[in-house]
């Protein structure tokens, strides 16, 4: 996993190294590219979700790949995580309407609330 710089890794849920490896495997699987960690813990963001602050949610980078690949690879990696995760592609590539006005990238979290 390449993490951007400023990325604030921890501290997290440890099920957070988790969805790391399993985004890595599909991404490297799909793509032969390594996978890119883009944000983690961070502040409140209007309109981002709340799990980020509370270190229940890492986001992955998915903006060079196209659009059929990113769609697979949040399909993939939603297979793989059990129900407990929920994984959103964000960007124009989304299936939902509502997350194709952000900026392209997979967001995972972990729904233990
Ligand atoms: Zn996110």
């Amino acid at each position: 996993m390449i993490v951007n710089s400023g990325v604030v890794r921890d501290p997290v849920h440890p099920e957070m190294y988790f969805i790391d490896g399993v985004v890595e495997s599909v991404v490297l699987m799909l793509t032969g590219e390594r996978a890119v960690m883009t944000s983690s813990v961070r502040p409140p963001t209007p309109g981002g979700s709340s799990l980020h602050p509370l270190g229940l949610a890492r986001d992955y980078r998915t903006k060079y790949f196209i659009p059929s690949m990113q769609r697979e690879i949040a399909d993939k990696v939603r297979e793989i995580l059990d129900s407990r995760f929920d994984v959103v592609l964000e960007g124009p590539a989304s299936p939902s309407p509502k997350y194709r006005d952000r900026v392209a990238h997979l967001h995972v979290e972990l729904d233990v609330q």
